[in-house]
């Protein structure tokens, strides 16, 4: 069992991002696994190397520790030519092509197929698609030349020998269309996935990167300390009945049944 732990440097971690660290730990230790540490990079305008200190360093005082990908640190950024590759090889199958269109023309996440048949030239503000059999054509790379996060990150799942993907449950409705690319790269194999609860505001909505009361920077320089958090993270999700400290290392009786 290998699965990953895929933060994105476009902020720093909240308590959303604990909660994926005690699935991803607690999972992985609970069936003797591995944990596969990923920067997700893809999008260089939006991502920091503030970010990715932070995030590091949050990471180290919670004491969740990965198996791989620390040293060296494992990113997307540096993984060009490897996207590369698998952009060349899908496009011996299928019908990759170049599309101008903006965000704006596009008004959702259904794409209607619009330069599908155009036949434009690939250069400067132009994204990449793959056709799909139901319509709805993925972009593969966008109009700023980042790689898309659906792209990136079914390459390295696929390369990197992921078993099991634990995410949110926000992420389930981008599963079948990850499971298809996946396909379409040549794999038949499918990795486990486990969806989980999200910590959500008082209002219901999902919390931002930016979010001051849950941020772990901002709790741990309020005293807080990392077992609580932790505990303050896994009775957000019902995980626990009530908030108690719970050490990174002890992550997996989380998910362990008690002896009968
Ligand atoms: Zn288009």
């Amino acid at each position: 069992m290998l699965t990953r732990y895929a933060p994105s440097p476009t902020g720093h971690l909240h308590l959303g991002h604990v909660v994926n660290a005690i699935y991803v730990w607690g999972l992985a230790r609970a069936g003797a696994g591995r944990v596969l540490l990923r920067m997700e990079d893809h999008d260089r305008i939006r991502c920091r190397p503030e970010y990715e200190a932070g995030i590091l360093e949050d990471l180290a005082w919670l004491g969740f520790v990965p198996d791989q990908g620390l040293d060296p640190l494992l990113r997307q950024s540096d993984r060009d030519g490897v996207y590369r590759e698998a952009l060349e090889r899908l496009r011996h199958t299928h019908h990759v092509y170049v599309c101008d269109c903006s965000r704006k023309r596009i008004a959702g996440e259904h794409y209607d197929g619009f330069c599908r048949t155009r036949g434009l030239t690939d250069g400067p503000r132009c994204g990449l698609r793959v056709q799909m059999d139901d319509g709805g054509d993925l972009l593969l790379r966008d109009r700023d030349g980042n790689w898309t996060y659906h792209f990136a990150v079914t390459v390295d799942d696929i390369q990197q020998g992921i078993t099991h993907i634990i995410r949110g449950d926000d992420l389930l409705s981008s599963t079948d269309r990850q499971l298809r690319l996946r396909r379409m790269l040549g794999v038949a194999a499918s990795p486990v996935f486990v969806h989980h609860p999200l910590v959500l505001k008082p209002n219901g909505e999902k919390l931002s990167k930016s979010a001051g009361d849950t941020g772990v920077r901002e709790l741990r320089e309020a005293g807080v300390g990392a077992a609580d958090l932790i505990g303050r993270a896994a009775a957000a999700v019902g995980l626990i009945d009530e908030a108690r400290p719970v050490a990174a290392s002890d992550v997996a009786a989380l998910f362990l049944k008690p002896e009968a």
